[in-house]
């Protein structure tokens, strides 16, 4: 542990110091706004910050779609891509907007779904994307805190 070595960043083709960590594979240019988490593991850029009603900006970095269903009035041009593999299933959003579940519940139910290899598939591919560029992750649900994004965001990260 300790010391520092030179992280070549993809995205920007530059060169930054950056710490020696855990998991090298995982090192980064800082530009990218992930950050190191007291563990010292190095936390990806994934933002789950905005719904998919908020205005695009160019923080964003790629802009996914984990809805299971195009949401309405939204343009195509607001998302980069749609990955409505890992959306809630339908039953399992119904029970838990009808509050027959809790968010507790919810979770373990979501994460469950998510051991599909189709969807595993996904996670993987996101989780690489993340290592070289920032991605948020949009729904339509406005509280990130009670979206299942939230939940995809953590096992994005422990790829
Ligand atoms: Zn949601």
């Amino acid at each position: 542990m300790g010391g520092s070595c030179i992280v070549e960043c993809p995205s920007r083709g530059h060169r930054e110091r950056s710490r020696l960590q855990r998991r090298p594979e995982k090192a980064l240019c800082l530009a990218l706004k992930g950050s190191w988490s007291a563990s010292g593991d190095y936390d990806l850029p994934i933002s789950v910050e905005k719904c998919i009603y908020d205005p695009k900006s160019k923080d964003d970095g790629v802009r996914v779609l984990v809805m299971r269903f195009w949401p309405r009035g939204i343009k195509k041009g607001k998302v980069d891509l749609w990955y409505r593999e890992v959306g809630t299933s339908k039953d399992l959003i119904k029970a838990w907007k009808a509050g027959e579940i809790t968010w507790r519940e919810f979770r373990k139910q979501y994460i469950a779904d998510l051991k599909d290899e189709g969807k595993q598939k996904i996670i993987r591919e996101l989780a690489e994307r993340a290592r070289t560029q920032k991605i948020s992750l949009l729904c339509g649900c406005h509280e990130p805190e009670t979206c299942h994004r939230t939940i995809l965001k953590e096992q994005i990260e422990k790829v």
